[in-house]
Formats: structure tokens, C-alpha cells, sequence
């Protein structure tokens, strides 16, 4: 399928030639191998001998040569995937030499799905026949019933004795009487046709306008990037499906890349409705066979549209024309640990190479996005006002220094009034606030204590509805106790502070009647859970939502008339650069949950502080007043998008040694001085123990236009880890622990 170029043209090896390999091993040069019998392509993906094992590389170029020949081994054999593309292997490249990270952790990125090796073969499948078992148990009986779930779809023997909580050998059990039925079905099957003209809705004027720029890049076929900007509801959505559109009628392929795993159902239903049937789907929910799938599908042109988490970057497109990137903001595009990239960002420089488009959009862009689109970087695209009828809502302060609640209450009285409200029209109302479990904080009231982590910087977090108390930053988690495990008074432990399983409480003291509902990530087991109450929820399932982050990111309910905001000052405490943004962003992004259908809504955020500029920026619904400004301040102080940062943490269980090296550091840093770059630091890290690791920051700043990561390598480089230490560089942070 892939082998149509003639032997001798260039990129390819014969029999017997040098080919430098990359492999996935943690090793920093390319390896000599002889191409094997019937030779192989650049960009071939190659099982070679390392040592005594075998290992998975890309053939990235001819071999070096300078190594005894004699001495070199042949490439065992090529795999049955279309080679990957020149135009990949230069991301790859420039992305890991952007990030500062190693080329062959580059390629595991980039190859992140199981079997690659494997030959195309057929696989046994199964599902559920006519037949009865002579006798019946409780493991057979799941089996059934999760065969009969399946309806006529057919799961590997592991998928489907998983989804029935047995062993393989229970559903083989089940063969002979026919009660389950075995079928050979190919592996790798492409995915549907997708048709670009299925079942577009008519668009608004405005609408229209934005769909035909987008459409109009898409055909000239080169590189752009447009900041699509429009109120929550505004029909961004509908107006970016044009494009991807206009990619199907090009023949060339679209990559729609959301921040949240559970957004995609009810998105997934969304594309098949406009483009008559389901876009392969790519993200941690995805089983290990499906993730083959689209790796190989995509690498042949056979999966046209991809829905997927920032990972799906690192797919072998074969023609990608279009990348999406749906709410562009969104902190999770921002891989923090392991290769330290940027999802949005790595787009823009994958797209550039290919020469595609890449649509970013927001209701409340990125800093670093909104300065791009006023210098003419990238293009702009806006929508103004809702779809339809459905107006944003109305926004407002609640002031609660004049409150007189008791200390365990956090629900004003004039929310309270307006939740009463929406219960006696069937209206839904939605209380935010970002902090899940109980209590953020336990306290001691015999000896002032707070119980912390034994590992972290960290204070526990009382989760009630596990009886637990948990780190946020490891995850170690302990009973509650009753006994103080400083002053070892008993009972005398109180919850501080809280949570949304404590607002819970209060809301259903204060709401006896109302059914309410709790949406935080750790109160479900999987995504697909969440996914099945969100949808009952949408459907009117509760009359009062609780909500954390994971509520603010485009689920429809289209019977919330009400946003109450517990906490609006939450994000603006601590020094973080971006809290100003992230709070501006968070509040419109929650308050646009309101009133999304016929009914108009209102958001109410208490606050101590309304005077606080962001606040009143929030309130002003004059969002372009608002980055102004903020853009002024980092214009001011040098600070990204207006100049250049780089977080160097240092970490080892010895605090001494760890500083140690930052000082030494700190002390030469002469590559960076030379280019105009300043080193701040070390400091412990905001978070300074994590894990039992001590941490150290260093915060490289440097002038917009220096080329920061020559600098950083030549600074670093006579760096020698000893023992334990270890470290990490993160080019433009995103947040400060
Ligand atoms: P956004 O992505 O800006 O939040 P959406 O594209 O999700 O907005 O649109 C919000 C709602 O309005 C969706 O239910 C969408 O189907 C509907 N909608 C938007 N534009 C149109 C249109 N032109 N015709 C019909 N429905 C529309
Ligand atoms: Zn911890």
C-alpha cells in the first residue's frame, strides 16, 4: 500500500546500506544498522537488534559510517505501517529542540500506540449467540448480559471478560453451547467516509462571515493561524466545522483537539450529525487496539477527521490539512510532566511546517494568543453575540463583607434567595467552586496544627465521601483520624474551610427538598461515568448542581438560569503570573454556563473584594479593556508574551545538595548574561518538597527576541547529576509550583 516508491528514488536504502536509526531507547545519537533484504524507506519504521534485545526505531537517514563495519547488524525487519514523513520528522525535531528535550523521547511521543510491529492479521472477536449454557453462574451470566449490552458489536476475549469482571476462560466456557460466538474480523479496519456536506446548518450572517474566512485559508492550502473569538454559544463550534469542511472537500485530512476527555461524547455525536458518521477518537479513554487503529489509519489517509486530547499532535497525519484547537486557553493543553510541550503552541509549529491552518479557538483567549491576533500574527475571526435567542448573561457582585454568615455557612443570603427563586420556576442552578473533597484544611483546635503531607508542601484534604484525607500533590491518602498526630488530643480534629462535598451539606440543609447533584473529577470512577451523569443532568436530573473546574468547560445544560460563584477571589490569591488571566478566564468561562437555551441567566460571584480590578474587568463585559490592560502590566514588566521565560527545577532528597547546584548555577551564568538573559534564583520551588524530594526553582528571563534555548544548552551543559538529583528545563511555564 505504501511501497509505490520506485526502489532507487532517493529515501530509499538497498539491501546492505548504512541507515541511522532513531530508536525509542534513551540513548543521545542516532545507530548504524545495514538495510535489510528488499531494503527499506526513510522514515521506516524498523525493528533493530540493540544488545540482546530488540527494540522499535524510524530509519531517519543514511548511517554514519564511522563505526567498523564489519561490526554493524542489519535492521531485522520493516513494519507494516507507512513510514512516517519527512515533514513529521522535522517536528519532531524542532519540537523536542524547542522543549529542550531529547530526540528519542520525541519518538516515543510519537509512537504511543501498542502492536505497532504486529503484521495485519485477523483477530478473534465475540459476542453474543443463540445458544444457552447447560448451567448457569453468576460469572456467565455477566458475560451474557454484557455480550447483550453490546447489541451485534463484537470485543477482543480480554475486552469482553473485562467488561464482565471475569477471567478469558469463563467466556471461552461459553463457546460450545453457542450462548457466545467466536469470529475472526481484521484488525485494522479504516474508518467511514466522512461527507462535508451531510447536514450543515444555516448559519448566521455572522457566522457565515467567520466560516468563509476560515474556508477561504483552508483552500489556499498554506499556513495561517486564526484566533476564532466569540462568546460562549456564539457557534464557534459550528462556524470551525466549516472548515474542517472545507479540509474533506480538499482531501485533506483535520485534527480537532479538545481539552477534556469528557467533552468528546456529546462532541463525537455532534461531527457524526454534521458529517453523517463517527471521526476516529484519540485520548487516555481510548483501548490499546483502537489506539493502533487510528495510529495506522491515519498514516494512510483512512481517518480523515481525528477528535482527540493534545497527544493526538503526534499522529502520523498523512495529509493533514487543519488543526483545531478548541478552547485554546485551557491550562490542560500544557504537558507537565515527562516532555514538558505546549500543546497549542507545538500546532502552530507543526502546522507551519506542513503549510496548514490552525483555528484556536475561545471565548477568553490566551494571553500569548490575543497579543498574536493584535500584532497581526495571526488572524481574527470573531463572533459577537449568542446563537438565537439566547442572550450571556447578566453579571453581578455579591458583597460579603457585610454577611454575617457562621463560619461553616458560605451561601449569602441574597444567593440563597436566588437559588429559592429558580427551584419555583424548574430552573436549575449551579454553585461553583473550585475545591474538591471536604475541607481543604484540618486543623487541631487542642494545638493549632494543620495535618500535612508526610511526603509534600502540602496540607491534607479531607475527602468525607472516601473517609479520607489526601495529599493533592502525591495522591497519598490516609483514614481521617481522630487522634491529633501532633499533640495526640483526641477529637478535637475540625474541618476548616470548603470543599464542594461540604457545600453539598449546606446546600441540602438549606434546600431540603432539592436534589442536587456534586461534579468533581474524584467523585467518579471513570470518564464514562461522568460523561452518563452529565448527560442526566442535562436532562434535568437535579435542581442544584455543584461544581467544580470540570463544570466550566462547555457541557450544555440547557435549563441553568443561575451561576452562583462561592469564591471568586480563589484564583487571585498567590503570586502566580497568570492569576489576573486564569480568574478572568475561569469566571466568564462559568458564568457562560447560564442561560445557553431560551432562558436567559445570571451569574452572581461573591467576593470580599469587588473593587479588585479583575473583578471589575469580569463584571465590565468589556473583555478588550481587560487584556489591554493586562497586556500593558506584562508589557511593563518584561513578563511572557512580552519577553521570554524558563523554569529550571532542581530536585533530590538532599536540600543542601540541591541548592548546591542551583548556586553553582546561579553563579555561571555567563552564556546567558551574554545574550541578554537573567537568572532569578534558586528559591524553593512554590511547592518546595514533593514525594520526599526537596525542590529548587530557577526562573530564566530573558527579552522577547533572544534564542533562549541555544543559551539555556550551553549553559547547562558542563552540568553532571550526581546520585539522585535531578533536572528539569519547562520553556514558557505555565504555572509556578
Ligand atoms: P460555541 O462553540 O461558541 O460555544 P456552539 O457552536 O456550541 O457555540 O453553539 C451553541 C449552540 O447553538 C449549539 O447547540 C449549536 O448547535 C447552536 N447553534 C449555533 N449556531 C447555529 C446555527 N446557525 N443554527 C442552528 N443552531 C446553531
Ligand atoms: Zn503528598
Amino acid at each position: 500500500m505504501h511501497d509505490k516508491t520506485p526502489q532507487n528514488a532517493p529515501g530509499f536504502y538497498d539491501h546492505g546500506q548504512l541507515v541511522a536509526v532513531l530508536t525509542t531507547q534513551p540513548l543521545d545519537r542516532f545507530l548504524d544498522y545495514k538495510a535489510p533484504e528488499g531494503g527499506c524507506h526513510l522514515g521506516a519504521f524498523v525493528e533493530v537488534p540493540l544488545g540482546p534485545r530488540k527494540v522499535l526505531g524510524v530509519v531517519w537517514g543514511p548511517g554514519q559510517g564511522d563505526y567498523d563495519r564489519s561490526k554493524i547488524r542489519s535492521v531485522i525487519r520493516v513494519l507494516d505501517i507507512a513510514p512516517m514523513r519527512q515533514e513529521m520528522q522535522i517536528f519532531l525535531e524542532k519540537c523536542g529542540s524547542y522543549t529542550m528535550t531529547p530526540l528519542h523521547a520525541m519518538l516515543r511521543l510519537a509512537t504511543r500506540a501498542p502492536g505497532l510491529g504486529d503484521a495485519p492479521s485477523m483477530r478473534k472477536v465475540y459476542r453474543r449467540g443463540a445458544g444457552e449454557p447447560p448451567r448457569m453462574t453468576d460469572a456467565r451470566r455477566r458475560v451474557i448480559a454484557a455480550a447483550e449490552e453490546l447489541g451485534g458489536l463484537s470485543l477482543t476475549l480480554n475486552e469482553l471478560a473485562e467488561a464482565a469482571g471475569v477471567t478469558a476462560s469463563v467466556v471461552k466456557g461459553l463457546l460450545p453451547s453457542g450462548a457466545i460466538l467466536e469470529d475472526a474480523s481484521p484488525r485494522d479496519t479504516g474508518f467511514p467516509l466522512l461527507d462535508p456536506d451531510h447536514g450543515g446548518k444555516e448559519l448566521t450572517p455572522d457566522q457565515s462571515a467567520g466560516a468563509l474566512a476560515l474556508a477561504e485559508g483552508q483552500q489556499r492550502q498554506s499556513y495561517e493561524t486564526v484566533l476564532l473569538k466569540g462568546v460562549t454559544g456564539s457557534g464557534k463550534t459550528e462556524v470551525y466545522l466549516e472548515a474542517v469542511a472545507e479540509a474533506l472537500r480538499q482531501g485533506r485530512q483535520a485534527l480537532v483537539l479538545l481539552p477534556e476527555i469528557a467533552l468528546s461524547a456529546e462532541f463525537l455525536t455532534r461531527l457524526e450529525a454534521r458529517f453523517g458518521a463517527k471521526p476516529a477518537e484519540w485520548h487516555s479513554g481510548v483501548t490499546m487496539t483502537e489506539r493502533r487503529r487510528v495510529f495506522k489509519m491515519v498514516a494512510q489517509g483512512q481517518a480523515q477527521v481525528v477528535v482527540g486530547a493534545r497527544s493526538a499532535l503526534f499522529l502520523p497525519f498523512m495529509n493533514l490539512g487543519l488543526i483545531v484547537v478548541d478552547e485554546e486557553h485551557d491550562t490542560s493543553y500544557k504537558q507537565e510532566d515527562g516532555v514538558l510541550y505546549n500543546a497549542r503552541d507545538m500546532a502552530v509549529l507543526r502546522a507551519s511546517i506542513l503549510g496548514a491552518q490552525v483555528v484556536l479557538a475561545s471565548a477568553t483567549p490566551s494571553l500569548e494568543s490575543w497579543a498574536n491576533a493584535e500584532s497581526g500574527k495571526y488572524k481574527r475571526v470573531e463572533l459577537k453575540s449568542r446563537y438565537g435567542v439566547a442572550v450571556l448573561p447578566q453579571m453581578r457582585t455579591i458583597d460579603m463583607r457585610p454577611e454575617k454568615l457562621k463560619s461553616d455557612r458560605w451561601i449569602s443570603t441574597v444567593l440563597q434567595a436566588a437559588v429559592r427563586d429558580r427551584m419555583a420556576k424548574g430552573e436549575q442552578a449551579l454553585l461553583f467552586l473550585n475545591r474538591r473533597g471536604y475541607a481543604p484544611v484540618t486543623l487541631c483546635r487542642a494545638c493549632g496544627q494543620q495535618i500535612a503531607c508526610d511526603h509534600c508542601d502540602a496540607r491534607l484534604v479531607e475527602h468525607r465521601f472516601q473517609k479520607r484525607l489526601v495529599c493533592h500533590q502525591c495522591g497519598e491518602s490516609k483514614p481521617i483520624p481522630t487522634v491529633c498526630p501532633h499533640c495526640e488530643a483526641e477529637d478535637r480534629l475540625a474541618p476548616v474551610g470548603p470543599g464542594v462535598e461540604r457545600l453539598a451539606e449546606e446546600v441540602q440543609a438549606l434546600f431540603p427538598e432539592a436534589r442536587v447533584a456534586v461534579l468533581s473529577s474524584d467523585l467518579f470512577g471513570t470518564a464514562r461515568e461522568l460523561k452518563d451523569q452529565i448527560l442526566k443532568i442535562a436532562q434535568g436530573a437535579a435542581d442544584i448542581i455543584i461544581g467544580t473546574q470540570l463544570v466550566a468547560k462547555g457541557h450544555n445544560f440547557p435549563n441553568l438560569t443561575l451561576v452562583g460563584v462561592i469564591d471568586a477571589d480563589l484564583g487571585l490569591q498567590g503570586s502566580d503570573l497568570r492569576a489576573a488571566e486564569r480568574t478572568f478566564q475561569l469566571m466568564r468561562q462559568v458564568a457562560g454556563r447560564a442561560g445557553r437555551a431560551e432562558k436567559p441567566g445570571v451569574a452572581l460571584l461573591q467576593t470580599y473584594q469587588p473593587e479588585h480590578p479583575v473583578i471589575r474587568g469580569i463584571l465590565a463585559g468589556d473583555e478588550e479593556a481587560f487584556w489591554t490592560a493586562e497586556a500593558d502590566e506584562r508589557r511593563m514588566a518584561q513578563m511572557p508574551p512580552f519577553g521570554r521565560l524558563a523554569g529550571i527545577i532542581l530536585s533530590g532528597e538532599d536540600l543542601g545538595q540541591v541548592f548546591e547546584l542551583g548556586n553553582a548555577l546561579a553563579r555561571n551564568d555567563g552564556p546567558l548574561r551574554q545574550v541578554g538573559a537573567q537568572v532569578l534564583g534558586p528559591a524553593p520551588a512554590p511547592i518546595a518538597r514533593v514525594r520526599g524530594r526537596h525542590r529548587v526553582r530557577l526562573l530564566v528571563k530573558a527579552p522577547r527576541q533572544v534564542a533562549l534555548q541555544p543559551a539555556l544548552r550551553d549553559w547547562l551543559h558542563p552540568v553532571r547529576l550526581t546520585a539522585d538529583l535531578r533536572l528539569a528545563v519547562d520553556i514558557d511555564p505555565q504555572s509556578f509550583f
